[in-house]
């Protein structure tokens, strides 16, 4: 599903964030990206979706490399949910998780049962939630708009940077739980960037340990031997 095959990156700078990495993702496997701040896991995050240009190397999703598909058409394909979500605060849930299906030109009919699947499927009942504005929500029902957001067109791919890092440990623990069952149902390809080992361990069908910018393991929850 997405290969990575000696990739680098140096920003201009200098910095040289990732080295060479070599690393197969299968479909609907739940990739983790662990390892301490700065040795590259959000750098080689930004790399699949082309937020950053990769030095050297090349990545491919289904066989293609990434350099050759539309800009538009790549990014359509990959869901991206952040640590700070940022809902727009002006617009109301259902405006939100619909910015990309608008882009795409869905009809309004589709967008609003699309928009009321997605609130039922992380617990939050269309009718009353649709309406509000994000200030209206608490951190946890924010952070599961931002994980439905990048589900609303039906992605193949989705990113996830540190998406629960902001939360306290109860709702963390609640969204994870979430996202195990969520994993079942949607059966997507989500690549997951966290420093949390326990978090790394419940929900990763494999684990990939990064250090300085070079992986040191990659394996099954069960082969990793760096546990806390
Ligand atoms: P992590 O996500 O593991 O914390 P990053 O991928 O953010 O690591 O960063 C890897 C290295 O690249 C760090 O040394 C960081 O300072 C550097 N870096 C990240 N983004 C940039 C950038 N836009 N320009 C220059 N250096 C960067
Ligand atoms: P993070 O460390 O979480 O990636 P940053 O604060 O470094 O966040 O910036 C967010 C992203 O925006 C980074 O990937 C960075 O490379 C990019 N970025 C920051 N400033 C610029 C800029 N002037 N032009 C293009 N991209 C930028």
């Amino acid at each position: 599903m997405i290969r990575f095959e000696n990739v680098s990156k140096q920003y201009p700078a200098g910095t040289h964030a990732v080295k060479s990495l070599n690393f197969d993702i299968k479909e609907g496997e739940f990739f983790v990206l662990i390892g301490p701040s700065g040795c590259g896991k959000t750098t080689t995050l930004k790399l699949i979706n082309r937020l950053h240009e990769l030095t050297t190397g090349y990545i491919y999703i289904d066989g293609k490399k990434i350099s050759e598909y539309d800009i538009h058409e790549l990014r359509w394909n990959i869901g991206y949910v952040l640590q700070q979500i940022a809902l727009f605060p002006h617009m109301s849930i259902e405006e939100n998780i619909a910015v990309v299906p608008e882009l795409r030109k869905w009809s309004k009919d589709t967008i609003r049962k699309r928009v009321d699947e997605l609130l039922e499927l992380v617990g939050l009942e269309p009718d009353t939630y649709r309406d509000r504005k994000p200030k209206e929500l608490s951190g946890g029902q924010q952070q599961r708009i931002g994980v439905i957001r990048a589900l609303a067109a039906d992605p193949q791919i989705i990113l996830m940077d540190e998406p629960f890092s902001a939360l306290d440990p109860i709702s963390r623990e609640k969204l994870q739980d979430d996202l195990l069952q969520l994993k079942e149902r949607i059966k997507k390809t989500i690549v997951f960037v966290t420093h949390d080992i326990q978090e790394a361990l419940k929900l990763g069908d494999r684990i990939c340990v990064m250090q300085d910018g070079e992986i040191v393991q990659i394996g099954t929850p069960e082969e990793i031997t760096l546990k806390p």
